[in-house]
């Protein structure tokens, strides 16, 4: 196929790895799906808002009106990036496992208010629905809420979206949870359809954009997603903050998140009045670093041309699934077979760049320890925070997962690919072990 390149430049790209024999080779990062490379455009921006150390919203300065302005102008960037609409809240959070957990606190709460119910669109107060596809972070907060429902992800997706609607018929629903891409497969799920029936139940529908929004171009206002979250680390902004977008009243009506400074209007010896706004869920200093670098690679992601974005990674992605599939033993992990989904367009349910497979008597631990030993190339091995999804795939005892982003290139793949079929033809093994008892690894 043909070569592919980078499309964005980041720090550290190919940073000098020690091989197990000595070499020296340049890292091939095919784990950015756990936490990708921050761009070179943020971290120069980092170093330009370095300078205002002060408090944002709590002081009078220069400084603190910079840091001010720069941490309200991070929310219309993260707003305008994923198209949400204008009465939208942005919260910064710690990252996407924070703000599923806000949402999950400011649910509406039971029993139903009749009143509200009877308008097609507006949330009927009930349960929570989700996937047992799932991030474990887009699981374990919604399972201690009274109502919880797991929806299995049968064989295509057009059963999937029935059982959906037979979840939906059981009993009253607030909100629809669902991952935007899966971290495991990569896989999309019919997103439009979904929101479809969820509307039509009355439920409102949160997106896990964790892995979605690094990857696609996502539109809020025109998929009709009520809430979506991500992280910044793995949109190629630093550790530290992720986002919650969505519709205001449920997290207006709802107790802070968190209480402390900054969240009030109001505090007396007897009562609190809690601010408004995204202040009612954000208490404490915030950190304004990991807002305004979330905000920076908003911008500089929606300055490229969202086709370009996406032909790289499906290169890359055909690339690397051909490849896997061409070695013995190699099995390729999905969910969905392509293409069953009459009801949206191929495009929108085309896989991101992640991509998971099994060895055949191989360890997964020991093929990711080879392939970083001996190549240089960095994979991910175990369940990767979903264990019910690799139930469901058969992998158990877990798999291996390759993820490219913006600065991934054709030739990390093939290094993988490479050291995959050396791998499999067994020499590796036993190098590996001698190197093992050597006490290297
Ligand atoms: N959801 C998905 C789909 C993810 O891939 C991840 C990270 N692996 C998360 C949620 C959690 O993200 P974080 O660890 O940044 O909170």
């Amino acid at each position: 196929g043909p070569a592919v390149g980078a499309l964005l430049d980041v720090v550290g790209a190919g940073i000098p790895v020690p091989l197990a024999d000595g070499r020296e080779v340049p890292y091939a990062n095919l784990d950015q799906a756990a936490s990708a490379p921050c761009l070179r455009g943020v971290a120069e921006h980092v170093e330009r808002v370095l300078p205002y150390p002060a408090s944002v919203h709590r002081g009078t300065g220069y400084s603190s009106a910079v840091c001010t302005a720069l941490y309200e102008g991070a929310r219309d960037a993260v707003r305008t990036f994923v198209g949400g609409r204008p009465d939208d809240v942005v919260i910064f959070t710690r990252n996407t496992t924070d703000s599923v957990n806000l949402l999950a606190r400011c649910l509406p709460p039971q029993p139903p208010d009749p009143a509200r119910t009877s308008d097609p669109g507006h949330a009927v107060p009930g349960g929570v629905v989700v996937f047992d596809l799932e991030h474990h972070a887009n699981l374990l907060p919604w399972r201690s809420r009274p109502g919880c429902r797991w929806v299995p992800a049968a064989p295509t997706r057009a059963d999937t979206l029935r059982a959906l609607a037979t979840a939906l018929d059981t009993a009253p629903t607030s909100l629809v949870a669902v991952t935007g891409a899966s971290n495991v497969t990569g896989e999309v799920p019919p997103l439009a359809e979904i929101v479809r029936l969820a509307r039509a139940a009355g439920a409102r529908v949160f997106v896990d954009g964790a892995q979605l929004v690094p990857h696609r171009r996502v539109d809020m206002a025109a998929l009709g997603i009520d809430y979506l979250a991500f992280s910044g680390h793995k949109l190629y902004a630093p550790f530290g903050a992720g986002v919650l977008v969505g519709r205001p009243d449920w997290l207006a009506a709802a107790p802070p998140y968190l209480a402390g400074g900054g969240a009030v209007r109001e505090v007396t010896s007897s009562a609190v009045a809690w601010a408004d706004g995204p202040a009612r869920h954000e208490a404490g200093s915030p950190n304004l670093l990991g807002a305004t670098a979330i905000a920076a690679a908003c911008r500089l992601l929606g300055a490229l041309d969202a086709r370009d974005l996406h032909q790289h990674e499906d290169l890359l992605r055909r690339r690397l699934v051909d490849g896997l599939r061409a070695i013995e033993g190699v099995t390729v992990h999905s969910l969905w077979a392509d293409g069953d989904d009459p009801t949206e367009s191929e495009a929108a349910t085309r896989p991101i760049g992640v991509v998971t497979f099994s060895v055949a008597g191989r360890d997964p631990g020991f093929v990711a320890a080879v392939l970083s030993a001996e190549h240089g190339v960095g994979v991910r091995a175990g369940r990767f925070c979903a264990h019910p999804l690799l139930a469901r795939l058969g992998a158990d005892s877990g798999a291996i997962r390759a993820s490219v982003g913006v600065s991934s290139t054709s030739a990390d793949v093939d290094r993988l690919l490479a050291g995959l079929a050396e791998l499999v033809g067994d020499g590796p093994r036993q190098r590996y072990h001698e190197l093992s008892e050597g006490g290297w690894a």
